[in-house]
């Protein structure tokens, strides 16, 4: 069974090419490159074809079995991972995410449409989305339940929850499966360290105390230490990059298999529920590395919420999700096993 995945080259997408490969699929991946690496795919030996999601025909003849790519075997499913993920460059340039999150997005849901169509069976597709839909919660909403008002303040939280709005509608009007995954903070990388994190510029709090740490950077900046919290640093949920694949894996097989009657559109948030502050992620990495850093406290971030938890007990219970490595320090550890075979450090 072949199944197309759009952004495949990327930290979340490639550790789920990776669980797909383990579980039997044939996988053709679709990237731009612009974020994403191709060497990573060249390690796990998958079809890369290098273009754009918004690429009408391309998507057209990889979806239908008529690109090389495909050895003519028609695309049995497609998860969407394929975006741009930096908040303040989306605030700065809000039209290159519109047109690459949300304009491109839909150039898809429309090629699902007419080929589900054409086949008399609809294409189920899995959509990275994220909790930045859920903008700044009310404290009395933490833990946050997917039901939570969704309010994003920047252009790609927006775009996000633009595309899960039409995936919602299309699933009413004309039956197209589809399951959107509200992931919290992706973290870890594959306990095999032949996939990891790997974002240029890099701004995600873990791979930045493991680049201070092994002298990659002079020090680490903590964005804000008067939240509203105990330690006065910002809390968030931290969850496996592994767990994240195994989740896609499993919404892919529910609507696939048909494994229990579900409703056409579902959404699931998935984070581990457990909330750490950047001081106790710094505390678990010097444990982890048996290695000190420099930390100045900076000014808060503009956007950054104080406390982000997530309920994940809707893809627990729907799905029969249960994460493999829910412990931040495993987490910590995953990370820099993977930065020091990258880095030789
Ligand atoms: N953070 C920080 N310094 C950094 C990068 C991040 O203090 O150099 C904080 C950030 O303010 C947030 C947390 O670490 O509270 C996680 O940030 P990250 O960018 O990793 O993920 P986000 O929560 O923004 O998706």
């Amino acid at each position: 069974m072949t199944i197309l995945v759009l952004g495949g080259a990327g930290y979340i997408g490639s550790h789920t090419v990776m669980a797909l490969k383990q579980q039997g699929y044939r996988v053709v991946v679709l990237d731009n490159l612009v974020y994403g690496h191709s060497d990573v795919l060249e390690r796990l030996d998958v079809a890369l074809v290098e273009g754009q999601v918004g690429d009408r025909a391309l998507l057209e003849q990889l979806i239908g079995g008529h690109h090389p790519a495909t050895e003519r075997a028609p695309v049995q499913a497609v998860l969407h991972f394929a975006a741009y993920a930096y908040v303040g460059e989306s605030v700065e340039k809000p039209a290159l995410y519109y047109r690459n999150n949300l304009a491109e997005s839909l150039t898809l849901v429309e090629v699902l449409l007419a080929e589900g169509e054409w086949r008399g069976e609809m294409i189920p597709l899995v959509f990275s989305s994220t909790c930045a839909t859920y903008g700044v919660p009310d404290p009395d909403q933490i833990p946050i339940q997917e039901s939570c008002p969704q309010r994003p303040i920047n252009p790609y939280g927006r775009s996000k929850a633009m595309v899960e709005q039409l995936l919602a509608d299309v699933a009413k009007a004309h039956g197209q499966p589809s399951v959107a995954f509200r992931y919290f903070n992706a973290a870890g990388a594959h306990p095999s360290a032949l996939v990891g994190e790997h974002h240029e510029p890099e701004t995600h709090l873990i791979p930045l105390v493991l680049d201070v740490m092994s002298g990659r950077r002079p020090y680490l900046q903590i964005y804000g230490d008067d939240y509203p919290t105990p330690d006065g640093t910002c809390i968030r949920d931290y969850i496996h990059v592994c767990d994240l694949a195994d989740a896609h894996v499993l919404g892919l097989k529910q609507m696939l298999e048909r494994l229990a009657p579900s409703p056409t559109y579902q959404v699931f948030n998935l984070g581990n529920g457990t909330g750490y502050s950047v001081q106790e992620v710094i505390e678990t990495a010097k444990q982890v590395t048996e290695r000190g850093l420099l930390a100045h406290v900076a000014p808060r971030r503009e956007g950054d919420p104080p406390v982000l938890v997530a309920s994940a007990a809707l893809a627990m219970r729907e799905l029969g999700w249960i994460p493999r490595y829910p412990e931040l320090r495993t987490m910590i550890e995953h990370a820099w096993q993977w930065h020091q075979r990258r880095f030789r450090v």
